[in-house]
């Protein structure tokens, strides 16, 4: 399966499914022999777990830069060993990273492809259901202490590769997170497909076939919305839909003490309330929505341990805000978002009835 995504530079495919890595070397035989160095970037957990797949399925001579797993690559400290190593390794323009692993490997690897020596090509080649989302579309970036992903860059990968063979190591709670992204691209996209969601009734019930249609429509939402606005500037505001809430419960919670992918199946929740306030989503469906989130185990206790006070500060200090103004991805109607600003006392008042709804349960 072979996805295209254009946007208004360059032009990739995201190729997707069963034995992708070695149809890589061969269809890519004769142009990477004029590349001087591949090196591939990974984490210590997924090299551990597919160091023998990736050596006997990427063919090519390749260096190895391993970084520690999680949110941790993401810093300055891991940007600039890396940038250390490709200098003392002599790579140079001609050369080409490969990110291996989950989104925070591919954040840190793309950031480091878009600044070493201006600009060098870099793959993605995700191993997480979340890695769907952000091994597409070029978004890079690390973290600064005073916030997440704010040191970054537009720059789009040569390809992605997205192997579904590493997706059998993943444990349950990284599953969870990253059909969190999926259900997103579900809620901003596709009513039908939404209620597709409905009938799961357990995360150990998701089938393997069946996920992976997912994981093939989740990409194409993200590709046609990128391929309209790469930069951000209008579209790509819908793909935040449960992101300002999400990343303000993310960040208070802990980096790391919760999975992103859970932190926005939280943020979904006030986002759908305020859609039946502010769009045509029919009254109700947030809670449903929180029912089913509980059904597969999403964790909502987190929410309590967070002030609201707090994640306000966050909120405003998110990149989606402007002038003070949160502006908020919602949804018309399942499947139809559009953004509104909306004033932090409705964002107060979802919250309180969410915590209601915690309570309750
Ligand atoms: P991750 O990269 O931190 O990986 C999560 C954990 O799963 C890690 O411990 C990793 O070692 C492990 N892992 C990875 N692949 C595995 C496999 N096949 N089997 C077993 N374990 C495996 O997390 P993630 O959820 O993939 O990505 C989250 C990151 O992505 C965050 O930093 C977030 O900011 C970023 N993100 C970026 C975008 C974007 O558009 N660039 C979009 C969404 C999220
Ligand atoms: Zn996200």
């Amino acid at each position: 399966m072979i996805i295209p995504v254009k946007t208004k530079d360059t032009s990739y495919e995201v190729h997707l499914g069963e034995n992708i890595l070695s149809e890589f070397c061969i269809r890519h035989a004769e142009t990477l022999e004029k590349v001087d160095q591949l090196v591939i970037i990974t984490d210590e957990h997924v090299w551990s777990l597919h160091e023998q797949y990736v050596r006997e399925h990427f063919t090519f001579p390749f260096k190895l830069f391993i970084v520690p797993n999680g949110e941790a690559c993401k810093t300055f400290e891991s940007y600039f060993k890396v940038q250390t190593f490709l200098l003392q390794e002599n790579c140079s323009r001609n050369s080409a990273l490969f990110a291996l692993g989950g989104g925070a490997v591919g954040d840190l690897t793309g950031f480091v492809a878009a600044t070493f020596m201006r600009g060098i090509p870099f793959y993605q080649i995700p191993t997480t259901i979340l890695a769907h989302d952000s091994a597409v579309g070029g978004k890079t970036a690390i973290n600064h202490p005073n916030g997440k992903n704010m040191i970054g860059a537009f720059y789009q990968p040569a390809e992605v590769l997205y192997d579904f063979h590493f997706l059998a190591t993943l444990p349950e709670i990284e599953v969870r997170s990253g059909l969190a992204e999926v259900i997103k691209h579900a809620l901003i996209s596709d009513q039908v497909w939404m209620d597709e969601f409905f009938s799961l009734s357990s995360m150990e019930s998701i089938d393997k076939e069946e996920l992976l249609i997912w994981l093939e429509k989740g990409i194409r939402v993200k590709a046609h919305i990128v391929e309209l606005d790469e930069k951000e500037q209008s579209y790509r505001k819908y793909l935040n839909f449960g992101h300002t809430y999400g990343h303000a419960i993310e960040a208070t919670v802990g980096y790391g003490k919760i999975t992103h992918g859970e932190a926005v199946m939280i943020g979904m929740i006030p986002a759908l309330m305020l859609s039946e306030i502010n769009g045509e989503v029919e009254q109700g469906y947030a809670k449903k929505v929180y029912y089913f989130a509980n059904s597969l185990g999403y964790n909502f206790q987190h929410v309590l341990h967070c002030p609201f006070e707090d994640l306000a500060s966050f909120m405003l200090k998110d990149k989606k805000t402007t002038n003070g103004e949160l502006h908020f991805a919602l949804l018309q109607t399942i499947g139809e978002p559009f953004v509104k600003v909306i004033s932090m006392d409705e964002v107060k008042k979802c919250d309180e009835q969410l915590r209601e709804w915690i309570k309750e349960a």
